[in-house]
């Protein structure tokens, strides 16, 4: 029987099982054999920074559907501390530069990307090339063309991608989504919605540095805002115009500091955004004919906590936000169920970012949208 690299085989699975299904009439992936659905899926996380220690690995400690196998890091200290702490075999370990080899571990399902903006499509096209699904952690890059060139490289080895918006999980988010698609209050007229903390210590962080950040609090805090404007109406914006704003220059050398955004949505529906390295916000705010709906605080990790016009407390059990997203990209991965951040729902929130910064650009001039349904996950 002639070797088959596990690229090829992920293609040659996926389009067999697309095929499969559209024979039979049953959802994708069904074609898995019951024992390959109740595996668990081992993720390698790649960057060992604070998001990852801080919220990855401990949500992977609780989830159903995968779990910590592997880490991608070049600080060979880290590795040692992780392997103690998460019992991770030496073969599971990686850098940077060998990285590539970890096409030949079977033990690796899921490579998540968690390293600076810029550094997130070389990443994840090393990852698709090594026949592993990806998740990238957001921004989904730095511009739109290199979204378009991690959705090319993850269709072209037949593995699936989603991005790290834990949000798109979040069971106060999924609220708002179905008190939107029920017209629960009735159809929504305006929407508003903050992100934003303050920066302080090293100027010198990633963060604060274009060629690493790709920009700063709309690339960073800013696509909670866009997405939380989008879930919050159930549509894409067909313009924006955006303005922004700088108290601190001394600090904010290289970055944007604060932005405004006002959307425009079909059938004249308003939205409002605001996003800040320099500003703590948190907030969610959703005007129906028939009342409002509002999360407060909205886009942290949790215990989120929400509010309806006619006095009802919006509140779900606490959960990892981060187990909860793993567990569904995992699920999806074995079972064929929804996506939830899939890589095109990043690319839109991308070909947004890029339209307010024009907007900026050109003192505030409306820039035109045309995103139909793009990145729209009900
Ligand atoms: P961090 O600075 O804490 O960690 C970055 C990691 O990248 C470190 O392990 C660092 O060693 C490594 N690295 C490799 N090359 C580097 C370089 N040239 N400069 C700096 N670091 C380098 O950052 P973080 O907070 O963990 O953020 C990582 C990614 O995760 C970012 O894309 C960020 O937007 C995203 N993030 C997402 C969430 C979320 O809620 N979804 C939360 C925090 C961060």
């Amino acid at each position: 029987m002639s070797k088959i690299s596990r690229r090829t085989f992920n293609k040659k699975l996926t389009q067999g099982m697309a095929g499969t299904a559209l024979l039979s009439g049953m959802p994708l992936a069904c074609g898995m054999g019951a024992e390959q659905s109740d595996k668990k899926l081992g993720i390698a996380l790649v960057g060992l920074g604070s998001y990852s220690s801080g919220q990855l690995a401990p949500g992977l400690v609780d989830a159903e559907h995968c779990y910590l196998a592997g880490i991608v890091t070049g600080t060979p200290s880290k590795a040692s501390q992780w392997m103690k702490q998460y019992n991770i075999p030496k073969e599971n370990v990686y850098n940077y530069e060998n990285f590539d080899t970890i096409a030949t571990n079977d033990a690796i399902d899921i490579v998540y990307v968690v390293l600076p903006n810029s550094m997130h499509a070389e990443f994840c096209i090393r990852a698709a090339k090594a026949g592993k699904h990806v998740i990238c952690e957001k921004p989904m890059a730095v511009s739109v063309a290199e979204c378009d060139a991690i959705i090319e490289a993850c269709e072209e080895a037949g593995v699936k991608l989603s991005v790290g918006y834990r949000m798109q999980s979040d069971p106060y988010t999924n609220e708002i989504k179905r008190l939107v698609k029920d017209k629960v209050y009735g159809s929504i007229q305006y929407v508003s919605s903050d992100a934003g903390y303050i920066s302080r210590g090293n100027p010198g962080q990633w963060r604060l540095n274009y060629a690493l950040s790709g920009g700063g609090a709309l690339m960073n805090m800013g696509v909670y805002s866009i997405q939380s404007n989008i879930y919050g109406t159930g549509m894409n914006p067909i313009s924006v115009s955006a303005q922004e704003f700088s108290t601190r220059p001394d600090y904010f050398k290289d970055t944007d500091e604060s932005i405004t955004a006002q959307m425009e949505f079909p059938n004249g529906v308003v939205g409002h955004m605001f996003t800040s390295h320099n500003a703590n916000a948190n907030r969610l705010f959703c005007s129906f004919e028939r009342g409002w709906a509002e999360l407060n605080p909205c886009h942290n990790y949790g215990p989120l906590n929400g509010r309806t016009s006619d006095g009802k407390e919006i509140s779900f059990p606490h959960k990892s936000q981060q187990m909860l997203q793993m567990d569904d990209f995992a699920k999806h991965i074995k079972t064929g169920s929804t996506n939830f951040a899939p890589g095109e729902m990043g690319k839109r929130d991308m070909i947004i970012v890029e339209a307010i910064y024009r907007s900026i650009k050109e003192g505030g001039k409306t820039i035109p949208l045309d995103l139909g349904t793009m990145g729209i996950v009900s």
